[in-house]
């Protein structure tokens, strides 16, 4: 049993000293870089610099429908609760959950991750199971 060729590579870089060439688009991973090692361009911006061109992408990608590729993205600017909201309307997910109220019995589908909701028939509270919230 090796488990040898598992390479346990984490990634811990900040992002801030990140750096993307304008030209060629590549990630630099030297530290304070003066030109682009792939394309020799001085033209070099920070990766924290390129989120508003990213967001702009993703803003793209969401009205072609195209949301996998819009969760990657906003993935690679560590917006992960985005990505994972992409995520659920790519499968349809969203308020697909309703919870039946203990005190009346009438439905009501769930829009929010608040535990507690208040019930539209009878006004009462109740309580939404962790289980239930994580389907959300
Ligand atoms: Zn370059
Ligand atoms: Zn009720």
């Amino acid at each position: 049993m090796s488990e040898a060729s598992k390479k346990n590579k984490v990634s811990e870089r900040p992002d801030s000293l990140i750096m993307k060439c304008n030209d060629c688009r590549e990630e630099i991973l030297q530290k304070d870089p003066q030109k682009c090692p792939y394309c020799g361009s001085a033209n070099l911006i920070s990766k924290k610099d390129d989120v508003p061109n990213i967001i702009a992408e993703i803003e793209q990608l969401k009205k072609a429908g195209k949301y996998e590729e819009a969760a990657l993205k906003y993935e690679e600017i560590e917006m992960l609760d985005k990505a994972k909201e992409c995520r659920n309307i790519n499968t349809g997910k969203v308020s697909a959950i309703s919870m039946e109220c203990p005190h009346c019995g009438k439905s009501q589908p769930l829009s929010s991750k608040n535990n507690e909701v208040t019930c539209k028939h009878c006004s009462k509270n109740y309580l939404i199971p962790k289980k239930v919230l994580d389907l959300l």
